[in-house]
């Protein structure tokens, strides 16, 4: 089963907002690592596939149209 829902470009949210007060975050690299920037402070990480999918909660922006299921 397909489960990626998020990708490279969209602006995420995840479950705990960054330190700066933003939760809002931009894709910019998808891999093995997924790097992501803070869309408030502009500070990026890159954190492993699986934390990331642990801390996401949703898709605010798709960086393109939305697909069906
Ligand atoms: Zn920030």
């Amino acid at each position: 089963m397909e489960r990626k829902i998020y990708d490279l470009g969209d602006i995420v949210q995840m479950k705990k907002p960054h330190p700066c007060g933003s939760n809002e975050m931009e894709i910019i690299r998808m891999g093995m690592d997924i790097r992501i920037k803070c869309v408030g402070c502009k500070h990026s990480v890159l954190v492993p596939r699986a934390k990331f999918e642990k801390n996401f909660k949703k898709v605010l922006r798709s960086s393109e149209e939305p697909q069906s299921e």
